[in-house]
């Protein structure tokens, strides 16, 4: 430790991402009190976070993102999956995909049977819509006076247009608001994009509220264990240009700092399952062992198909036009880079059993390398996954070091039920491409390729190709979010 006096706020808040900008604003809305936002990554202003058609450069690295690694996965052929998340200002909110999609108001019912008392989906709508600043149609399921700027943008491509028509020649319904009253079928994607721009987090909750003196933002301070007196969290230390500090928290520590750095940190902190703690000798102060249980995640899979270069937007990363697209970009925020690529979707059921949809998909009319669109080959991609894997996993401690990664283990495909579900996700992805909208904007297959027919042929080409869609999360994660560390560690956290 540094010899300095302990540093003091009323409230520290650890994690600068979604979750924390939005606390950081909302408590420091009362000028008595004080608030100190940590936050391990720099700021929010490089051009690759604010250009929305270059997100495929921060989810691949780089300095705004953590570039976590899962364990190998048994059931993904022993692969390790890579997991972006987001460093810095915004957290993943400067680095994610842009679709603004709200959950099935069935799950928030969903969550209330199964305990989290007040969180249906009629006590949720409200924050919903205070949230959101919606530039759409007037609709009482939409708010318009938030911080969160919602658009959505034409389909003005042949092979959006074709996806939206396939739909109902498919069998399937079509939506006309997909965070409406109906979020089952084919329709636009909103997004987090306003004049042009990325609308992070940091964006909507902590530019607008610089002024105000009683709100510190510090960035480069990465947090490395939770202070506690007795079983009272007090503060946090944190580490920023090589030196040790202490901050204390007169009020409350809320820790914001993702569905993976959290449970680390709480078990860095000593508080978690002792026999893991005991592993990395760290000396228990509360015997929670909830923490890094239920790990929660789904898969995406991908389907590419070749397409005219007329229709397919790899033409505009030619370099006369990718040239012109930046420029224009620089100029006026207008034009093709102030697009995420994917202006339409759907929700669909894998099975009429099913009450509301469980898959989604995402249509980009574009061949993707990864996230990176080349100018060749012309085609489009359906990412398409499902939305309620029952598969679950858990975080933990590879060493006591801060600064090392946890060990995460989603545990991806472990029920046959996830297996059969993403098969048939593949199986309905294939069945939208062949239906005559496509006709004509449809080429052949180039993923996974005609050769792969069977169920055991799919099923080896999931193995081989699943990745993360991206939504890391868990029951214990989002409960500790929001609850962490009042004055006493809540039983429920576990
Ligand atoms: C590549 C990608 C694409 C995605 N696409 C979408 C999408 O299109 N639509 C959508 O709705 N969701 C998407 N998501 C998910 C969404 O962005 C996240 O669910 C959400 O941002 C999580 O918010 P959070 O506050 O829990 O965590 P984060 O936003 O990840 O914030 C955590 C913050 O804590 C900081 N932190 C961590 N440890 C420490 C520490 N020890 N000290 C100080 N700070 C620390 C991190 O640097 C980070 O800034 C995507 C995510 C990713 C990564």
């Amino acid at each position: 430790m540094s010899g300095d006096a302990p540093l003091r706020a009323d409230y520290v808040i650890v994690g600068a991402g979604s979750a924390g900008c939005v606390m950081a604003n909302r408590l420091s809305e009362d000028p008595d009190v004080s608030v100190c936002l940590l936050e391990a990554g720099g700021h929010d202003r490089s051009l690759t976070i604010r250009m929305p058609a270059a997100l495929g450069v921060n989810t691949a690295g780089g300095r705004h993102n953590w570039g976590f690694q899962t364990t190998p996965q048994t059931h993904l052929d022993n692969r390790s999956i890579y997991t972006p998340r987001g460093k810095g200002l915004g957290g993943s909110s400067s680095i994610n995909g842009l679709v603004f999609v709200r959950g099935h108001a069935n799950d928030y019912d969903r969550w209330e049977t199964e305990g989290a008392t007040g969180w249906n989906f009629q006590n949720v709508l409200p924050y919903f819509k205070k949230l959101e600043n919606w530039h759409g149609p007037a609709s009482d399921h939409r708010g318009t006076s938030g911080p969160v700027h919602v658009t959505t943008r034409p389909a003005d491509n042949p092979l959006d247009r074709a996806f939206l028509a396939a739909g109902p020649q498919a069998g399937y319904a079509t939506t006309d608001d997909i965070n409406g009253r109906t979020q089952e079928g084919f329709g636009y994607f909103d997004t987090n994009i306003h004049n042009g721009e990325r609308q992070r987090a940091s964006a909507a909750y902590l530019h607008p509220v610089t002024p105000r003196t009683n709100l510190s933002v510090k960035t480069n301070a990465a947090v490395t264990r939770v202070l506690f007196e007795g079983e009272r969290a007090v503060g946090v230390e944190f580490v920023s240009g090589g030196r040790t500090y202490e901050l204390r928290a007169n009020r409350e520590v809320i820790l914001c700092a993702g569905a993976i750095k959290t449970p680390q940190l709480l078990m860095l902190s000593g508080v978690g399952d002792p026999k893991h703690l005991a592993e990395h000798n760290i000396p228990v102060i509360h015997d929670l062992p909830g923490v890094g249980q239920n790990l929660q995640d789904h898969l995406e899979i991908h389907l590419h198909y070749k397409a005219p270069a007329t229709a397919a937007l790899n033409r505009e990363m030619l370099p006369h036009r990718l040239a012109k697209n930046l420029t224009q970009w620089f100029m006026s925020r207008t034009g093709p880079a102030t697009s995420n690529g994917c202006t339409v979707g759907a929700f669909l059921k894998t099975d009429d059993k099913a009450t509301h949809p469980d898959a989604q998909i995402h249509f980009f009319p574009v061949y993707l390398q990864g996230w990176i669109p080349k100018p060749r080959p012309h085609g489009f991609r359906l990412g398409i996954g499902t939305l309620r894997a029952t598969s679950v996993g858990t975080i933990k401690l590879n060493d006591g070091n801060p600064a090392s990664s946890p060990k995460i283990d989603p545990n991806y495909l472990a029920t046959e039920q996830d297996r059969t579900d993403l098969r048939r996700c593949v199986e309905m992805a294939r069945e939208i491409v062949a239906q005559a909208a496509f006709d004509g904007v449809r080429f052949e297959e180039l993923d996974p390729g005609q050769s792969v027919q069977t169920s055991q042929d799919i099923d080896a080409y999931i193995r081989k190709e699943a990745g993360t869609a991206y939504h890391v999360s868990s029951r214990a994660g989002w409960v500790q979010m929001i609850l962490l560390l009042r004055t006493r560690i809540p039983e429920c956290v576990a």
